[in-house]
């Protein structure tokens, strides 16, 4: 084993990344060690780059959903069927942890997204602690992290083509509860509306319809099997887009609405699009973007809608997501969602690109 790893490390909002060196970190009892094989930079790291989330203890090592090979357990190590992990598994992990089962979130409100102990590799993972993000050649999984084995049909490229948008999307599905035939739109063309657009599709939607932009992530919409894609630097106007879902749905509006584009005007919007009775989930606005102005009048009451939020992902949504890829990765192809790879040294042009959209997915292979 090397000394010391390298690690891309975000030091505050604006700053420019640095690399920077590390003890090799060994497993801790109940812990474990991976060698990174590829990590992601996604919207959230954007978000992190200009300061948008509160509670963020810079400086931190960026990389929240991960793809590794154990170099080393500390002492035996199963995954959720009881079977062993051991070196030279290619495994990924959950990457919430601390969430304490305990408190009342946890327990009364069985909420435990939003159990105040919960904390998330490269979020709220301070580079002090360690090699806690995953822009790093190595990771520590921390004692009690849960840890899964990649299914044999999946490698890393899919897994991370599905990236954190894969249980994200798949949570909110979940929470919309689309019966068999319904019709969905999904608002917004991003990883997480791209598997919420796959999922809606494995959970028995007739027809899913994606709104987004730019072309590139509505080619992908389109491959993966949205019936017709809307974008929305054609269509510029909240008039034309609704128009153009209640042309598809009879006049009425879709059933179900998904809203993952973390424009605070897509809710009010999304709401237009919506069928009465219908059912409209809020996933998108995962920072705080400012206000929107509803009707509650029309937009809520008179049209009986039910509207929910959803709020981070269970290891219960981790676990099913990729059971699921495993079974139908070769109709969706999620390795095809990576735009491009990046090297460790290339982090800063991964965020710049990913900030400009101009990938749908990017990856980084330390
Ligand atoms: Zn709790
Ligand atoms: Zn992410």
């Amino acid at each position: 084993m090397s000394e010391t790893v390298a690690a891309v490390v975000m030091t505050g909002p604006g700053s420019p990344l640095e690399r920077r060196r590390f003890a090799a970190p060994r497993a801790r009892p109940g812990g474990a060690i991976l060698e990174m094989v590829a990590t992601e930079v996604c919207g959230t790291d954007v978000h992190l780059h200009h300061g948008r989330l509160s509670g963020v203890p810079y400086p931190i090592i960026p990389g929240h959903v991960n793809c590794g090979r154990v170099l080393e357990t500390g002492g035996p190590l199963t995954d959720v069927e009881g079977r062993a992990i051991t070196p030279g598994a290619l495994v990924t992990f959950f990457d919430v942890f601390g969430t304490c089962g305990n408190c009342w979130h946890c327990l009364v409100a069985k909420a435990a997204t939003r159990c105040p102990h919960r904390r998330v590799y490269g979020i709220t993972t301070s580079a002090e602690d360690g090699l806690l993000g995953g822009w790093a050649e190595r990771i520590e999984v921390l004692p009690g992290v849960r840890v899964l084995p990649l299914p044999d049909a999946i490698g890393a490229e899919a897994f991370m083509g599905g990236g954190c948008g894969l249980p994200t999307g798949f949570h909110a599905v979940e929470r919309a509860g689309i019966a068999l035939g319904d019709t969905v739109v999904v608002q917004g063309s991003g990883p997480v509306g791209l598997n919420a657009a796959i999922f809606a599709q494995l959970a028995g939607a007739l027809s899913v319809f994606v709104v987004g932009a730019p072309s590139a992530r509505l080619d992908a919409a389109r491959k993966l099997g949205a019936d017709e894609v809307l974008d929305i630097t054609s269509a510029t106007t909240r008039e034309e887009r609704v128009r153009w879902v209640r042309d598809r749905t009879s006049g009425r509006g879709a059933d179900v609405v998904i809203e993952a584009s973390g424009n605070p005007a897509a809710v009010p919007e999304g709401l237009e699009m919506l069928r009465d009775a219908g059912r409209y989930v809020v996933v998108g606005q995962y920072t705080d973007a400012g206000d929107a102005t509803l009707n509650p009048h029309r937009h809520i009451n008179r049209r009986h809608a039910t509207i929910l939020g959803c709020w981070g992902y269970e290891f219960t949504h981790l676990h099913r997501a990729l059971q699921l890829m495993a079974r139908h990765n070769a109709r969706f192809r999620w390795r095809d969602l990576i735009t491009r790879e990046y090297k460790l040294s290339e982090a800063s042009q991964a965020l710049a690109d990913m900030e400009r959209l101009a990938v749908v997915k990017a990856v980084i292979r330390p």
